[in-house]
């Protein structure tokens, strides 16, 4: 094992820390040698050192932690995880895509018009673009439409719009997407040629299909097959292919990235298991 860096402490305290992966171990080996108060120094460089791990840990996963960064692909937004009425995506153009409402950030317009034109040139069937960014302002005047048209009504309100804040519309990720020509914002798209399409090719694209009709306890939003989330092409085919909706996905997805921060080997595939018992014949 190659030598560390030589560091030579004042008793009680320990070298700077070396940073969080394959090098936690020399934080351990400092400890203080005087005579007589071997016991004292020695808890109190623990509970030190504690608490420097600690910091370190909490500020390693703050920086893991997709929710420490709205401009990320991976930010959550639902009824939980809002966002500022101040918050305004950093970049945003409109999608070169029939349709209207095509503001999105960059990245994910540029992904819209390849897969607009991946199902164009793959079915011969024309996506539209219904609705892509929304700002918190206009987000806050449609719900108070709703609202004042429900009678001030919050639950039946909500069951049709989310409240500002709550869509990721306003992250500036989304797009809402219809058939031309076909019934759009309904259920119905599920089953056009393009919906059907859109939803089993999303991933190729970065898009994840949001609010899957099985999901709508989890993410508190009723089933849209319209849609489409950004999370960016590195990710999107895991999450499509886990089956799980981005509220779930995320924490075993935090947990990896800690894991390989700390410099944890990922656990070995569990194989399959061994049968109990004969079966039947
Ligand atoms: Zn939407």
């Amino acid at each position: 094992m190659p030598a560390g860096p030589k560091c030579n402490p004042p008793a009680g305290r320990a070298c700077a820390s070396p940073p969080f992966g394959s090098k936690i171990f020399p934080l351990f080996v400092i400890l203080p040698r005087q005579k007589g108060g071997i016991r004292v120094n020695f808890l109190g460089s623990l509970i030190s050192l504690a608490s420097a791990g600690m910091l370190m840990l909490s500020s390693s996963l703050m920086t893991l932690a997709p929710q420490h960064d709205i401009e990320g692909l991976l930010f959550l937004c639902n009824r939980e995880w809002t966002i500022a009425e101040s918050y305004v995506p950093a970049s945003l153009r409109e999608a070169d895509v029939p349709g209207q409402v095509r503001r999105m950030r960059p990245e994910a317009a540029a992904a819209l018009e390849e897969m607009f034109a991946a199902c164009q040139e793959e079915t011969g069937v024309t996506l539209m673009s219904i609705s892509g960014y929304r700002s918190y302002a206009s987000q806050k005047n449609i719900y108070q439409r709703k609202l004042d048209s429900v009678r001030g009504n919050v639950a039946k309100a909500q069951q049709y719009v989310a409240p500002p804040g709550t869509s990721e519309h306003t992250l500036g990720l989304a797009m809402d997407i219809g058939q031309k020509k076909k019934p759009h914002l309904t259920e119905a798209f599920a089953a056009t040629e393009g919906g059907v399409w859109a939803r089993e090719n999303c991933w190729r694209f970065g898009f994840i299909l949001r609010y899957d009709q099985a999901w709508e306890e989890i993410t508190g939003y009723s089933y849209e097959p319209w849609h489409f989330r950004y999370v960016g092409r590195e990710l999107a085919k895991e999450i499509h292919d886990s089956g799980l909706p981005l509220e779930l996905w995320l924490p075993g997805y935090r947990t990896r990235r800690l894991l390989a921060l700390l410099g944890v080997p990922e656990a070995e595939a569990v194989s399959d298991p061994v049968p109990s018992s004969e079966p039947n014949s």
